[in-house]
């Protein structure tokens, strides 16, 4: 069997051209642009990159964006002036803060200073635990783009075994809550797992975002399993060059998948959609207006 390859990069193009329609129509509508703050404090040369691509897409899609920029050796107290006169900013919608944050800083002081509606990472902690207790929540943007994806392949999940692969509070973990909240049978794996190979077998569908490369290869897989790589992993090639792949070993885990995300071009391109249509979401609720129809399965 060689298993079907879910492109992420056409359904990300997609889901940007629903946004850009809403966007059209919450302008013309009700005169309402809008807006996403991005705030990069130091110069992580990956982090730039992101930010730069980020803002892009932004504009593209016709929304106001602000960036901010720090130096890296800002005071804290600083970042939360700037994180307070965007939660103030009724032209700010939505507001992320690129992590990782230099050492000095406290990410989880830093994140759960910005309002709750407008962050639309949904890494606060109001937004994961609403997400956890089943209320309406701005849910993390990768699994929200795994999610999408599942969806539009299998349809209904209800009922299917689950297997998440990573517990961090910015994949594994909002992943795993949205595939119980699906009504799949979900168990989490890590790093302590025992027998991890065999609990894989099991999973019709397996999400691995642990961060090593190749490391799901195609024995782990249960066949006709879709399985969604979220690991973005730089590694060198034979040649000397650099390429980028994720954390399923994809030449072996394709010829027995069902589906299978391919790095890059699977879940990576997801990401910063899902960031600009949580962001038509949280520009909605904070003007009284009801949630977008069919832009994000959240
Ligand atoms: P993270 O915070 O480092 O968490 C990694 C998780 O994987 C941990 O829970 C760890 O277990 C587990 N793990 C590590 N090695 C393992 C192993 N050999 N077997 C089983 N579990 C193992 O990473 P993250 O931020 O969630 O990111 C994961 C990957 O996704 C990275 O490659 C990252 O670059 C990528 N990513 C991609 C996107 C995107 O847009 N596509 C977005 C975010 C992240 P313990 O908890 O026990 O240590």
């Amino acid at each position: 069997m060689s298993a079907e390859i879910i492109d992420g990069k056409a359904f990300a193009a997609g889901l940007r051209g629903r946004v850009a329609e809403k966007v059209a129509e919450l302008k013309a509508g009700h005169g309402i642009t809008p807006g996403l703050a991005v705030v990069l404090v130091g110069e992580d040369p990956a982090s730039q990159v992101y930010v730069r691509n980020k803002g892009r897409q932004t504009l593209e899609a016709g929304m106001t964006s602000f960036e901010h920029r720090l130096p890296a050796d800002a005071p804290e107290a600083e970042l939360l002036d700037l994180v307070a006169r965007l939660n103030a900013d009724p032209a700010v919608h939505g507001i992320l803060v690129q992590l990782p944050l230099p050492g000095h800083m406290n990410e989880n002081l830093v994140i759960n200073a910005i309002a709750p509606e407008k962050d639309v990472d949904g890494f606060h902690v109001i937004n994961a635990g609403r997400l956890a207790t089943g209320q309406d929540a701005m849910v993390p943007c990768t699994p929200l783009g795994c999610l999408m994806l599942l969806r539009d392949r299998l349809g209904a999940l209800s009922g299917l075994n689950a297997v998440v692969i990573g517990r961090s509070n910015i994949v594994g973990k909002p992943m795993a809550q949205l595939l119980l909240r699906e009504s799949c049978t979900v168990t989490t794996a890590h790093s302590r797992t025992r027998d991890i190979a065999a609990l894989c077998r099991s999973a019709d569908i397996l999400v691995a975002a642990i961060g090593r490369p190749g490391t799901i290869t195609g024995e782990w897989i249960k066949p006709g399993a879709t399985v969604i790589d979220v690991g973005i992993n730089r590694v060198e090639t034979p040649e000397g060059k650099t390429k980028l792949v994720g954390d399923v070993d994809f030449e072996s885990a394709r010829e027995v998948a069902g589906a299978i995300t391919p790095v890059p071009g699977g879940v990576g391109p997801m990401t910063i959609a899902c960031l600009l249509a949580n962001t038509i979401t949280a520009c909605c609720r904070i003007h009284g207006l009801p949630d977008p129809e069919g832009l994000t399965a959240g």
